[in-house]
């Protein structure tokens, strides 16, 4: 099978490798579609995926076989690659550990996963895709469920006025869940056209351009002088924190969705005395992954309009993907095709 392979120092190479077989308790699934995640990017820019591991965590695809003992999935079963519920012991380091410190804990799965032509799972990891949801809009099952995950833990409520700061997958996604959940009005700032379009097109009552105006007063002035009740900071840009943090209203909530890999400055003494909450998400758990399809197969988020024609790919483009991705980026989702 054809599998991307990542080797280090920002080189991804397109290699053949057996087919695994599923051991006792796993399943072949043959990936359909794998979706290009921020998370991937990251690991490739600051080189911390081990050599040898086949990255790709948002994938879809079709049962192709199943090993001994495995009664609940057949060859021919639409799958995507997560949202199961772990048995006891199995879950992440992050949902076990009293402390969790995401890029100290480093990378050391060097599993075979979603940018290759078959991936194992264990039978109990993968959720079956509804009928009405095709294996494209299924792939996006995970990014969704993050964006679940941050509105669930943001305190948001009916009537709420929101702020989505980023508007990349995460924060189109997040724009989409707090409509679902109630929010009233909703303020997209985001400095790529092609993004500020897409979030209009899906939605959005404004949207801001942080490259030609300041984003914190024209979003102050959107709010009636009152500032958004909740700021989802999507973007993990210098100043977005900080500004999100500047923006939101007297005891209003910040939730922090996108990690900034470097130090972002911060002056506390502007905004302290808002008396604001600060929250913080990270993944999702199962249930957030089963709201995320439900929301996509009820048509309450709507993907359409995030899958440009131009943003596929297949294998033999994900070097250039990567490269691309690194860089400040106009593409909404990219996704590798097989
Ligand atoms: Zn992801």
């Amino acid at each position: 099978m054809r599998a991307a392979v990542y080797k280090g120092k920002q080189k991804l190479v397109v290699e053949d490798l057996p087919v695994p077989e599923p051991g006792p308790g796993e399943i072949l699934v043959k990936v359909s579609h794998s979706a290009i995640c921020g998370t991937d990017v990251h690991a490739f820019l600051y080189d911390i995926a081990p050599p040898g591991a086949v990255m790709g965590h948002e994938f879809s695809g079709t049962v192709a076989a199943v090993g001994p003992g495995v009664t609940m999935w057949k060859e021919g079963d639409r799958v995507i690659g997560g949202g199961g519920t772990p048995p006891p012991g199995s879950e992440a380091p992050l949902r076990r550990q009293e402390q969790y410190n995401y890029r100290l804990e480093g990378f050391s799965d060097t599993r075979k996963r979603g940018y290759a032509e078959f991936t194992l799972l264990n039978d109990w990891a993968p959720l079956a895709i509804p009928d009405n949801v095709s294996d494209l809009k299924a792939a996006l099952t995970e990014p969704c469920s993050v964006a679940v995950r941050a509105v669930r833990l943001s305190n948001m409520k009916l009537g709420d006025v929101v702020t989505v700061l980023g508007a990349g997958p995460i924060g189109l996604l997040t724009m989409q869940a707090a409509r679902a959940a109630g929010a009233r009005k909703i303020i997209v700032s985001e400095p790529s056209a092609t993004r500020r379009d897409t979030a209009l097109q899906l939605g959005a009552d404004a949207v801001v351009d942080p490259s030609c105006e300041d984003v914190i007063s024209s979003i102050v002035n959107l709010t009636e002088g009152d500032g958004p009740h909740v700021v989802f900071e999507c973007a993990a840009a210098p100043s977005t924190l900080d500004a999100a943090l500047n923006m939101v209203r007297k005891k209003g909530s910040v939730m922090l969705v996108a990690l900034a890999w470097e130090s972002v400055p911060m002056l506390p003494v502007d905004w302290a005395g808002k008396e604001i909450q600060l929250n913080t998400t990270f993944g999702a758990e199962p249930y957030d992954w089963r709201v995320a399809l439900d929301l996509i197969s009820n048509g309450k988020v709507d993907l359409e309009p995030m899958l440009l024609d131009t943003d596929f790919l297949t294998l033999d483009g994900i070097q250039g993907a990567f490269e691309a991705l690194i860089k400040p980026s106009t593409q909404v989702q990219m996704v590798v095709r097989f």
